[in-house]
């Protein structure tokens, strides 16, 4: 039996009573939590390998990345609203081959694993290969391919690979692979390609998910193409569910919201990306209001251009703040939920990670809390000042620990599993080759509507 134990840390369960436990100690077996408590109240077995925080660290549920897109692709197109954007970003796909796709992958992953990101939602192409990186990371991941199958978007996945992904790696990595059906938007899939998506729901047991409502002028093509905005549409094909995932739905009116609520339907929201592509400020507070499920995305380095959740979570909360004029507006316990066990459910995975308790999958982050920017810091049952800087202060580069299935992944800052050097130089040198790639396919850049 491998065990260990984290003691005198101050643990943030976000467990169902948002408890914090100022000096408290997680007890790990074969991976998963078998104790938590305050430091004093657990018995530790003779045996265990104890990590002994001395009041200096905190640890947190490792965070879920709700909505990803490996890539290489960061900082190259810039300053372009979503809809002049995505031609650039159909380039980089057109020139994707599958060491591409592996080197975005192991990058992306790094980089997630390194800020304190155990588990990501990952849409993207030859993910047999993302599922490769993973492996040699440890990092758990959702695949959802990127299928079309709209004419001139051949470039992206098919169903049928889509389908195989699922019956060679659903499930495998000791459940840390988790496959879904993968559908891109509305305007690269047929209705066909929907349905279809539900009937392997169904008969796989794998979850959807797909991008829906991002950009005001793409609600407004929807509605003129199909006769119905995109939940509409959606609900048409008879996609809304507790097992679909949307990605971020800024556009929502009450109505919507309402359905997306009645339906269990969860929503990966991405405010950097939103902010980035000029998208808008999707309406988080009506929608946790409402009772919707949100987690909270990166969307990828082409469009975030950092995958740091933390970052994130700050940002989600202050852009609320000042467009709302609502100093009180999304606070930072809810903040930390979404990042969370609200990516959890989001996964379908809330029984398994996504907090600290009794049971769960050990997907730990310790932080060091004598890092400038986390000092000083005052911890209580209610959180204490720590609580609101580990939303508004710390960054990913606070991370000093990670562990997956009990598994450390990330000891000290580095990866105990990878030779990071290599990981970077590989990818810099994939990197610049596809980037001029791209730029030899320029002249396929197609209009979007
Ligand atoms: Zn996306």
């Amino acid at each position: 039996m491998q065990r260990f134990a984290i003691t005198h840390a101050a643990l943030f369960t976000v467990d169902p009573q948002d408890r914090v436990i100022p000096d408290g100690t997680v007890l790990v077996e074969d991976g998963r939590i078998v104790a938590v408590g305050p430091a004093e109240s657990i018995e530790i077995p003779a045996d265990t390998v104890v990590i002994d925080s001395g009041g200096k660290r905190a640890v947190l549920p490792g965070l879920v990345d709700a909505h990803s897109h490996s890539s290489l692709m960061r900082g190259v197109t810039e300053n372009m609203p979503l809809m002049e954007w995505l031609p650039y970003y159909q380039l980089e796909h057109r020139a994707l081959t599958e060491e591409d796709a592996y080197h975005s992958a192991r990058l992306c992953y790094l980089e997630a694993l390194k800020g304190g990101t155990t588990c990501v939602m990952d849409m993207f192409r030859f993910m047999d290969r993302c599922a490769d990186a993973a492996g040699e990371l440890g990092l758990r991941v959702n695949l959802a391919p990127y299928v079309a199958d709209q004419p001139g978007k051949d470039f992206f996945s098919t169903r049928e690979e889509n389908k195989r992904l699922i019956r060679t790696h659903h499930g495998s990595q000791s459940g840390r692979i988790q496959v879904w059906m993968g559908l891109e938007h509305l305007f690269y899939c047929s209705e066909d390609a929907y349905r279809d998506a539900v009937r392997c729901q169904q008969d796989y047991g794998v979850r959807i998910h797909t991008h829906a409502c991002e950009q005001r002028e793409e609600e407004d093509a929807v509605l003129k193409h199909f006769g119905r905005r995109s939940i509409g549409m959606l609900d048409h094909y008879g996609l809304l569910g507790e097992k679909t995932l949307l990605a971020h739905c800024v556009w929502l009116d009450d109505d919507e919201i309402k359905r997306l609520a009645d339906t269990g339907t969860s929503i990966a929201h991405c405010p950097i990306s939103n902010a980035k592509l000029a998208s808008g400020v999707a309406r988080t507070p009506d929608m946790l209001a409402a009772g919707i499920n949100l987690g909270l995305g990166t969307d990828g380095p082409v469009c975030n251009n950092s995958l740091d959740l933390f970052e994130e979570m700050k940002f989600a909360s202050l852009i609320q703040k000042a467009t709302r004029l609502d100093a009180r507006a999304l606070p930072a316990d809810q903040v930390l939920r979404m990042a969370t066990i609200g990516g959890a459910k989001a996964l379908g995975l809330d029984g398994e990670i996504g907090s600290i308790e009794i049971g769960k999958k050990a997907d730990l982050v310790m932080l060091d809390l004598g890092a400038p920017n986390l000092t000083p810091h005052e911890v209580t049952h209610a959180g204490g000042n720590l609580l609101w800087n580990l939303v508004f202060a710390a960054r990913g580069s606070n991370v000093t620990h990670v562990w997956v299935d009990g598994r450390c992944l990330i000891e000290e800052g580095r990866s105990t599993q990878v030779d990071e050097g290599h990981v970077v130089a590989t990818a810099q040198t994939c990197g610049l080759s596809l980037y001029e790639r791209c730029r030899a396919l320029d002249h396929l850049r197609v209009d979007m509507i």
